[in-house]
């Protein structure tokens, strides 16, 4: 921890990354935990442009789930921390894989979120911004087409934007911090290798064993002890 805290206060470009272990905490789900309804149906199967063109009833289930399962959760200690370091410039980015919008919440600015974000919605055809209580009545676009939370579905890509801002805050990296993220999904798993500056992983579950540093244990506990003595 104490290596850890040296590193963070001595970088000049510390790049924060976060997967489903950041969110826990706070009670979001994780995708691909044991629990919950959808674990009967893969999400793969789910959360696709495939189910949103010929299966939307399903598509839409799954994510009035979601999102109704978002409704009272708040920011935990863990992401309050984030926020401060990069108010204080000990964290120069912050880039997600969750669409759960937390570390904006918890008032971290410019946060790249890779995977799209849950809280809001747009039409499939025209891309017209609308209400999220449109998506949730099962309402269509003035179009016609059918309205989607801005997530990254399977089969899409990346947003392009927030991928490249975050690839060059890798590369220009002194200190990559990875939390909660097993770092399965493809390319964002990619993103710890295109560092030349630290890496540390912390994980409650997953251990890497090409960074610098591994620290076992939950996100906002390990982020407050760290903090600490900071
Ligand atoms: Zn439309």
């Amino acid at each position: 921890m104490e290596q850890i805290r040296e590193w963070l206060k001595s970088s000049k470009h510390t790049v924060v990354l976060t997967g489903a272990g950041m969110s826990t905490e706070s009670g979001v789900a994780d995708f691909r935990s044991k629990s919950g309804w959808w674990q009967q149906i893969n999400p793969r199967t789910v959360a696709t442009t495939e189910a949103l063109a010929s299966n939307y009833e399903l598509f839409h289930r799954f994510y009035t789930a979601r999102i109704n399962a978002l409704e009272h959760i708040v920011p935990h200690e863990g992401h309050m921390i984030l926020a401060d370091w990069q108010q204080r410039g000990l964290v120069q980015h912050i880039a997600t894989q969750n669409v759960d919008g937390l570390h904006t919440a918890a008032g971290a600015e410019n946060v790249d979120e890779l995977h799209g974000s849950i809280r809001s919605v747009r039409c499939q055809s025209c891309g017209q911004a609308a209400e999220m209580s449109r998506f949730l009545a099962k309402e269509a676009c003035a179009c016609g087409g059918r309205l989607r939370p801005n997530v990254i579905l399977f089969g899409e890509n990346l947003p392009q934007q927030a991928w490249n801002n975050t690839l060059s805050h890798m590369k220009a990296a002194q200190l990559v911090i990875v939390i909660g993220t097993s770092l399965e999904v493809y390319p964002v798993s990619q993103l710890p290798h295109m560092t030349n500056g630290k890496t540390v992983y912390i994980n409650l579950e997953i251990e890497h064993s090409h960074f610098d540093r591994m620290v076992k244990g939950k996100a906002g506990e390990t982020l407050k002890i760290i903090d600490a003595s900071l």
